[in-house]
This record gives structure tokens, C-alpha cells and sequence, in this order.
């Protein structure tokens, strides 16, 4: 008889069950648009040069090896991702009260966040934006945390519900912890402008709510967002200050001096997905308190998986400490963002071409790798059925997925499903 045998089967997840009919899916022209995950024009997986630059530098580096690396991660490659993030002039950093450590890509960071607050945060709700990530929900009640959600998201006007997003926060009971998405909001692609940032920030401080931001697509946005020339724009991490928009969000929150927590991941902006390479850091008010935080996450990886994997971080710490590489870096985000846009343009002039009902314009509006069609979940279904293309059910694809080639397909396949 078998020991295993009561174990019931997990319930049936609506993103995974998606994921495993594409996959299952013999259809030759099938079209993937669940992950968001960068693809060529030719629809294969990027390595970006310099990280392929980066991986030879490390390889013809007879000093490093595999060993294991401190629990907090590799020391270089924590001080370099709180710059990304924080600016190379901190005030926070220079007073030595941020705390960093190397975690397994976005979802470790934020896993260990929460596991962190269920242990030593008094108040155990946390406020996550609806709709958000999938993943958000699991990460934070599997750590003994109790989810709600504030409104973000407004269907009608298909932007954000700035009103309805401040109420909700403003009700929060104080202490609780809000998840925000620093930039590129996944699913919907839409952030708030830096005016109602700095609203948000007021009403987190006077609520004394606690802000954790995921900030999983630092570069990709403000590089979209950018007409500047690439040198002029870039060079935040080289005596310049923090000029990357996607951190702004996040600096405001930190130069008011007030406490954070932000969860950083690699694998957009460095195409690093399966090196799983990402940060953790704590802003804290003071470097005692710093200490005592530092003291204690250790803690909470120790006995989760002990160190961190080396191989990511190694290749992390090479770009960004290099000016060249670093240059070399925004260039292929360049690269990346470029074509993620026209394929939303793309996209949008092809649906218009085929004179599909209804305003399709918040394509072109969103940000991101995604785009939050509008399209609900029997369209979804029928789609998947009728025309081999998938995406989650909410109707998010993922626009990083589509080229010109498959452009045709789906605004075929969406001018049916609406017509
Ligand atoms: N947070 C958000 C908002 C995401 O969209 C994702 C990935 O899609 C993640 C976190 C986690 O990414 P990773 O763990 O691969 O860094």
C-alpha cells in the first residue's frame, strides 16, 4: 500500500490549465501568449550578448568557483542592485540603513519579504491591487499573511481607478502592508502618473501603511517610455543620480525616509528567467534597525534553501559594475522594448484595418510586455478552441510574444471573437 496515496490532487489552476493546453495543443500554428517571457521576431528565446559576454569573462576567470555563497548572496551584487534601484547618491545607503540580500529572482524576494512580515510584523493584512499577478495571492498567504485586495483597475474606462484606489488604501487599518507594482502593472499595463504616485505616497505615510513594491520590469518601461538619446538617459549607476523613471515611484517613498521593502527580479530586463536572480531590500529608518532586520532575514533563508545560486548573480555583478557592459546592456533593452512597441502598434493597426467594433486603442496606451485586451473569458475560451491562440483568462497577452508574422493571426482571430 502506498504511504502517498490519500494525497489529493492540487485544484485545477486556471493559469496552469492554460498553460497545459497550449502546451497539449498539436495545432502547427498554435500561438502562445500566456508567458511573460521576451521572444524574437522569429519567436525564440533572447540570451542578450552581454550576458553571453558576461558568462566568457566569468568562465576564463580561473579565481572564481562554485563554492557556496553567504547566505545573504554575493556582497557586490546586493550593493549593485540597491543602486539600480535606489540611485547611485541614496541618502538612505549612505546612512547604512538599507538592507539587501540576493534572492531566487522576484518571487523569492518577495517570498522572503512576507515570510519576514508574518514574522515580525504586527499587522498581518496585506493589500494587493485587484486585478495583479497571479502569484501574488499564493506567495503572501502561504507565509501566513491575509490577503485583500484595494480597487486598481476600472473596466469601464479601461484605466486606473485612482479614486477608488486611494479610498480603498485610506480604509486600510494602519500598519498593513500594500503591495504595489513599482512599474508596468502586470496584467493591466497601467501605472499611475508621478502626481498620483506622490498622492499614494502621502496617503501610505499618513496611514502608516507599509509599502512592498515588486519591481519586476525595471528599465523596460522608462527606456519605452524614452525619446531621449540611449547616452544621455542611461548612465543612473555612474555618478549621474537615479534618472531611470521606473525607480521613481519607489525613490519617492524612500527619500521621505519612511520604510519599504522591494522585491527585484533580473529576468525581464536581463532576459536571466531561469537563473532565477533577483534582490530583496529593505529600506529601514535607522542602521540599527537595519542591523536587527538584516539578523533576522538571514534567518528566514537559512533554513528555506541556505545560499543563494552563484551563476546569475556572477553575471548580474559583471554588467553593472562595468561601465561598458552597462552601456552595452541598455542598448539591447533598447532593442527589446523597440520591437515589444511596434508589435503593439502593429497589433492596434491591424485590428483597426479590419474595422473590429468597439475602441481598441488602450493597446497602443498600456505599457509593458503585456496588454489587458478587454476581451473576457468566453472570447478567451473560444479562441483557444476555435483559433489555437492562448492567453490567461482575464484576456492578458503577452505582447512580447507576437511578431509580424503572428500579428495577422490574432487580429483575425479577435475581430471574430467580437463580431
Ligand atoms: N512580479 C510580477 C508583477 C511579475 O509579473 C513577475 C513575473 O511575471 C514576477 C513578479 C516574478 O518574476 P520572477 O520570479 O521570474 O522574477
Amino acid at each position: 500500500s502506498s504511504i502517498l496515496s490519500n494525497v489529493l490532487p492540487a485544484p485545477e489552476d486556471p493559469v496552469l490549465s492554460v498553460i497545459f493546453a497550449c502546451r497539449d495543443d498539436p495545432c502547427p500554428v498554435k500561438l502562445n501568449l500566456i508567458a511573460g517571457a521576451y521572444r524574437t521576431e522569429e519567436g525564440k528565446p533572447l540570451v542578450l550578448e552581454v550576458v553571453r559576454r558576461a558568462e566568457q569573462q566569468l568562465a576564463n576567470d580561473l579565481s572564481c568557483d562554485k563554492g557556496y555563497l553567504p547566505i545573504d548572496g554575493l556582497a557586490d551584487f546586493n550593493k549593485l542592485s540597491a543602486k539600480l534601484i535606489l540611485g547611485d547618491d541614496s541618502h538612505a545607503m549612505e546612512d547604512n540603513r538599507v538592507v539587501t540580500i540576493q534572492c531566487l529572482s522576484g518571487t523569492g524576494s518577495l517570498r522572503v519579504g512576507a515570510e519576514f512580515l508574518a514574522k515580525h510584523h504586527e499587522q498581518r493584512v496585506v493589500f494587493v491591487p485587484n486585478p495583479t499577478w497571479g502569484n501574488h495571492p499564493f506567495i503572501f498567504t502561504l507565509a501566513g499573511l491575509c490577503v485583500e485586495y484595494f480597487r486598481y483597475y476600472d473596466p469601464q474606462t479601461r484605466g486606473l481607478d485612482f479614486e477608488g484606489m486611494l479610498e480603498d488604501l485610506g480604509a486600510a487599518p494602519s500598519g498593513a502592508i500594500v503591495v504595489l507594482q513599482s512599474c508596468a502593472h502586470n496584467p493591466t499595463g497601467i501605472d499611475p502618473t508621478l502626481e498620483q504616485w506622490e498622492k499614494i505616497r502621502q496617503i501610505v505615510r499618513s496611514k502608516g501603511l507599509l509599502p512592498f513594491f515588486d519591481n519586476a520590469y525595471q528599465r523596460l518601461v522608462s527606456i519605452m517610455k524614452s525619446n531621449m538619446p540611449l547616452f544621455n538617459l542611461n548612465f543612473h549607476g555612474f555618478a549621474t543620480g537615479n534618472l531611470d523613471s521606473d525607480a521613481q515611484s519607489v525613490c519617492m517613498f524612500v527619500a521621505d525616509g519612511g520604510e519599504c521593502l522591494i522585491a527585484q527580479s533580473f529576468a525581464k530586463n536581463m532576459g536571466l528567467y531561469g537563473e532565477r536572480i533577483g534582490a530583496l531590500t529593505i529600506v529601514c529608518t535607522s542602521k540599527d534597525v537595519a542591523r536587527k532586520v538584516h539578523s533576522q532575514v538571514l534567518l528566514v533563508v537559512r533554513p528555506m534553501y541556505l545560499s543563494p545560486p552563484i551563476h546569475g548573480a556572477s553575471i548580474v555583478t559583471a554588467i553593472l559594475k562595468n561601465s561598458d557592459m552597462y552601456k552595452d546592456w541598455t542598448i539591447e533593452l533598447k532593442g527589446m522594448a523597440d520591437r515589444i512597441i511596434s508589435m503593439r502598434q502593429q497589433l492596434y493597426e491591424a485590428i483597426q484595418a479590419r474595422g473590429t467594433p468597439g475602441d481598441w486603442s488602450h493597446i497602443i496606451k498600456q505599457i509593458g510586455m503585456f496588454s489587458f485586451t478587454g476581451l473576457n473569458e468566453k472570447q478567451v475560451r473560444w479562441l483557444a478552441k476555435e483559433y489555437h491562440i492562448y492567453m490567461t483568462y482575464d484576456g492578458r497577452i503577452s505582447i512580447a510574444s507576437l511578431s509580424s508574422k503572428t500579428v495577422p493571426q490574432l487580429a483575425d482571430a479577435i475581430h471574430a471573437a467580437v463580431t
